[in-house]
């Protein structure tokens, strides 16, 4: 090996690597992770105020440590959503119970008893069935997992529950209508009786929606650039996904789903990363950084991204994305993987850099699924050899309220990151850039030619 060391490029002298030892530490890396996986980022949802200060102060990061624009004039590069707008406060309901032959009605007072959570295609009904849920029950989460519902669904939750404080008033939501669905409303926990939605009644309700205007909604992935020296039309792009599923079912009493390890972790790479690479000065080729919103969403950041990108894609030589780098199984401390290895060359670059840093590549189960579910397929599909590089699991805590910082390793992934500057570097310096081999070009290839 010691061969194998003289022939380390003269780039990874003293100075590269003494910027990557300063700025990637576990104090900076704990300190990033665990504001991004706060209960006050709100899980990150797309479309929420709470990702868009996230995606501000990744930018002001960005430009703290002296990178450039990557989109002219601005740190975002944005793309419209389908959405809505309406006054969530500001729907109407009755409600009728009938057990056997006896009715009871139940007037709603509008925003003090009933809020508008979803639009759907129909505004209006009357005496119309209805569900009266309590907001845990499962078929309900089904139903909100399916994004549509036949009949009109009033959902009771607590008054410190987030979505009930979100449908205080004016509020935009992500989405399209869908045929014939029902919209979701919020009844405050206490104004229908005790074991409402349990009890065997039927429920009818007359109601009325918010006026909703469709708005295009302006999301927002974030951009900057370190500009390469003799390669400078040439781009290697860092990237994770910085937005979460936001808030949803609570489990143990805790209804926000921080992200911490998906993908705080990644964010917190890609910025850390753009830190030290900006210290130690610029390489041969330009490196992108890029955090993409709603990835979780169906990788709609990076689709948006790889449709109408600042630079051409034939220009970038790899993507280098980064998921999950913080919970690693017990004994795979201190290792990583990369999703699709096969299809190319890029494990076997990744490997040899990331070895210099201590950190061995190891194959992961369901690495080849895994390829085409993050941000890098958008690019893989766009023909740039584009990998996930993972350093986890798919631990219980996956998608759920307990992702939380305090479990992550912050040792394992400080040295994780520290390793992949070395690859990011090599990236961006070597002279042959990575290639698919023939199993890779088909996995990419559009399907049915
Ligand atoms: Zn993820």
């Amino acid at each position: 090996m010691l061969t194998l060391r003289r022939l380390v490029p003269a780039l990874l002298c003293a100075g590269v690597l003494a910027a990557q030892a300063d700025t990637i530490t576990v104090a900076r890396v704990r300190e990033a992770v665990e504001w991004l996986a706060a209960d006050e980022r709100g899980g990150r949802d797309t479309g929420s105020p709470e990702l868009v200060v996230a995606g501000e102060w990744l930018a002001e990061r960005f430009a703290k440590a002296g990178l450039a624009k990557a989109v002219e004039g601005s740190w975002y590069h944005e793309f419209p959503m389908n959405g809505w707008s309406f006054d969530a406060a500001a729907a109407t309901a009755t409600l009728t119970r009938r057990i056997g032959d006896k009715a009871v009605e139940f007037a709603l007072a509008p925003g003090k008893d009933v809020r508008q959570w979803t639009v759907a295609d129909a505004d209006a009904g009357s005496d119309e069935a209805c569900t009266v849920a309590l907001f845990d029950d499962e078929v309900l989460q089904r139903l909100l997992l399916a994004g549509s519902a036949r009949r009109p669904i009033f959902c009771e939750v607590e008054e410190t529950h987030p979505f009930w404080r979100l449908a205080a008033g004016p509020r935009q939501m992500l989405g399209q209508r869908r045929q014939a669905s029902r919209p979701l409303f919020l009844v405050r926990k206490g104004v229908l009786p005790e074991g409402a939605a349990s009890e065997n009644a039927q429920w009818s309700a007359t109601w009325k929606t918010a006026a909703a205007t469709q708005s295009p909604m302006a999301q927002r992935n974030v951009v900057a650039v370190l500009p390469g020296t003799s390669k400078k039309d040439e781009y290697v792009v860092v990237s994770a996904h910085y937005d979460h599923v936001g808030t949803g079912r609570a489990v143990d009493g805790d209804a926000i789903y921080n992200g911490a390890d998906d993908d705080a972790t990644g964010t917190t790479a890609v910025l850390l990363l753009a830190e030290a690479l900006a210290k130690a000065g610029p390489l041969p080729r330009s490196v992108v950084f890029v955090c993409f919103t709603a990835e979780e969403r169906g990788l709609l950041g990076s689709k948006a991204f790889c449709e109408q990108p600042p630079f051409p894609l034939a220009k970038v030589v790899a993507n280098v994305n980064l998921e999950m780098l913080g919970r690693p199984e017990q004994g795979k401390e201190g290792k990583a993987w990369v999703t699709g290895a096969d299809l190319s060359d890029f494990a076997a670059l990744a490997a040899a850099a990331l070895h210099k840093g201590g950190v061995e590549l190891v194959e992961f189960p369901m690495a080849s699924r895994l390829f085409a579910a993050s941000d890098n397929w958008s690019f893989a599909k766009a023909g740039v050899v584009a990998h996930s590089i993972s350093a986890g699991s798919l631990h219980a805590d996956y998608h759920q309220p307990g992702d939380e910082a305090d479990k992550i390793d912050f040792a394992h992934m400080t040295k994780v990151v520290g390793a992949i500057y070395a690859f990011v570097v090599d990236l961006a310096s070597r002279e042959q850039a990575p290639q698919w081999n023939d199993a890779g070009k088909k996995r990419i290839a559009p399907r049915g030619r």
